[in-house]
């Protein structure tokens, strides 16, 4: 091969080019091709934790159910609060929560009352049992700092009947689970979820058990999947290794489209490599082989294969992760819930420089932590070349650093993406 020739061999290493996507290109062409799932399952409320609410849900009651009262004391009608000075008042029962006081009260009386047990009909203002005075068994004497209805809690005020408590799409939370408990909803329908199968490509890889020969590695990038995946509460199939052959591959592919909605391979993307992988996808399906303008991970391919989505992510452990993160997570979001979650990203102060080129998006593993004072302060986590797992494994942010980006000195102000947090 001449030395010219050579040099114009695309690589992961060369900056910009005019046929790269830019991230949020690639983002918006992923989102296009998705049709979100809507089979659904009746679960019962506790399973429902974490999994996709398919209907809104309406209030068949007013929560509080009755008008209670928020404080320990004596309920009274405000028409009995003295204007000045103090008042004696005759009690004339007791109110518990669960045991409401049966009677009425009127001008004059008032009865003992628990947190939470229903007003007494007649009365509609409560006095704190620390802001009176118990003269004897059946009188009590209050002043004149009171208001008119205090310490009431009316019913219907947290949620009222028939109101649109919880909106389809949500992902279900503790605090609706307690919401929905005090609905006294037992079971609620949740969407499906969805069904990802992935696989490792490579001749040179070897799962975890076996030993390694001459130039060989184990497989990581099943278990960063698995870690990832999990924490999306997928379902997960893991198809194994499959070896950098044909028929082994084109049966993998084949095999995977029917069990998952999405398929998600590592490996074989990168110039060079998907020569041989290409051929088959396009048998199998519609995909499209991307070079993004972001480091790491270059080499995406994305498309369908029958009805499955399929993310071809580069071999490289650290692409694997970035890639999943940037366009799988949002994909399988969008995929299970109809809905687009914005990452959470914040300002921090970088206290080291960073080595980054314009030109592509880079996402750089960082520290984030919060000083004494509340302060957000990001630094590297190590190394940053695309192998160093070790460097991500530190890691809990990522340092975005748009294509636009000057090289970032110590002090400057970056954006940092923590993983796994999400706003809405
Ligand atoms: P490829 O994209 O297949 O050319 O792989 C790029 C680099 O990532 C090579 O050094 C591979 O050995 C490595 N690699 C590919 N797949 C895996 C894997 N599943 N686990 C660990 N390293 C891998
Ligand atoms: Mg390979």
């Amino acid at each position: 091969m001449q030395i010219e020739q050579i040099l114009l061999q695309p690589s992961c290493a060369d900056d910009v080019d005019t046929e790269s996507l830019r991230v949020h290109e690639a983002r918006q062409h992923i989102r296009d091709a998705i049709t979100p799932i809507c089979d659904y399952e009746k679960l019962p409320l506790r399973n429902a934790l974490g999994r996709i609410l398919m209907d809104d849900i309406i209030s068949p009651i007013n929560v509080p159910a009755h008008t209670n009262s928020a404080m320990d004391g004596i309920a009274l009608s405000c028409k009995d609060l003295p204007a000045s000075g103090s008042h004696t008042l005759r009690l004339i029962g007791t109110a518990y929560a669960g045991v409401p006081f049966k009677g009425e009260c009127q001008t004059g009386e008032c009865v003992r009352i628990m947190t939470g047990a229903p007003m007494p009909r007649g009365t509609d203002t409560v006095v704190m049992q620390e802001h009176m005075q118990i003269i004897d068994d059946h009188n009590v004497r209050i002043g004149s700092t009171h208001r008119a209805g205090q310490n009431v809690r009316q019913a219907g005020e947290d949620i009222h009947k028939a109101a649109e408590v919880i909106q389809a799409g949500r992902c279900i939370t503790p605090a609706d689970l307690a919401v929905l408990a005090s609905l006294g909803i037992a079971e609620i329908t949740v969407r499906r979820r969805p069904r990802v199968a992935f696989f490792s490509t490579g001749d040179e890889l070897r799962s975890i058990g076996e030993s390694l020969g001459e130039g060989e590695i184990f497989d990581s990038n099943r278990y960063s999947l698995y870690g990832m995946l999990t924490h999306l509460g997928v379902e997960i199939i893991d198809m194994g290794v499959v070896r950098d052959e044909p028929n082994a591959l084109r049966e993998a592919f084949r095999r995977a489209t029917t069990l998952a909605d999405v398929v998600i391979t590592s490996g074989g993307v990168s110039v060079g490599e998907a020569d041989y992988i290409k051929p088959i996808l396009d048998e199998l399906g519609n995909i499209d082989f991307w070079k993004i303008a972001m480091k790491p991970g270059r080499p995406l391919t994305f498309g369908k294969l029958g009805n499955a989505l399929f993310f071809g992510l580069p071999g490289n452990p650290v692409a694997v992760m970035v890639t999943f993160y940037q366009f799988v997570q949002p994909a399988i979001h969008y995929l299970s819930s109809g809905q687009f979650r914005q990452p959470l990203t914040i300002k921090a102060t970088c206290t080291s420089p960073l080595h980054n080129r314009p030109g592509r998006f880079e996402f750089q593993r960082g520290i984030l932590h919060q000083t004494a004072e509340g302060e957000f302060e990001v630094m590297r986590s190590g190394k940053q070349g695309s192998g160093i797992l070790t460097s991500m494994s530190h890691a809990n942010c990522f340092i975005l650093l748009a294509e636009d980006q000057a090289p970032v000195l110590a002090g400057d102000t970056v954006i940092v993406q923590p993983f796994d947090n999400y706003l809405s």
